[in-house]
């Protein structure tokens, strides 16, 4: 894939492993699990299943806010040491649409 005007070949990633670029610098998706005591019905987001645990985490830290509020360093789920998510099987659906090699994960790939 030619991606500069210098034509410079790059091999596209072929796993996240010891990444994780995509999940720092963008505030936590995992907001949106957040919950909505005065709201009526299913949850919007939040999957089923969801721990309790997980879930009284993220009141703790996010209730109230709206996205873009919180910390905007890394997720709150990101584990910097191993460079991954810590609930990766929970992650929210924005995750889930970041596609592995497609143009946003090169480019920030790229900014490193
Ligand atoms: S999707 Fe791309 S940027 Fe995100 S962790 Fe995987 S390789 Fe890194
Ligand atoms: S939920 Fe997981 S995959 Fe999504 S940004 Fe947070 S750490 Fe990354």
């Amino acid at each position: 894939m030619k991606v500069d005007s210098l034509s410079l070949e790059v091999v596209p990633p072929v796993s996240c492993e010891d990444c994780g670029l995509c999940c720092v610098g963008i505030g936590s998706p995992v907001l949106l699990y957040q919950s909505q005591p005065h709201a009526q019905g299913p949850h919007p987001c939040r999957p089923e299943g969801l721990p309790v645990e997980l879930i009284e985490e993220i009141d703790d830290r996010f209730l109230g806010l709206a996205r873009g509020q919180e910390p905007q360093a890394q997720c709150l789920w990101y584990d910097a040491e191993m460079k991954r998510c810590r609930h990766y099987e929970w992650r929210p659906q924005i995750c889930r649409d970041y596609e592995l090699g497609g143009t946003a994960c090169l480019l920030r790939r790229q900014q490193e």
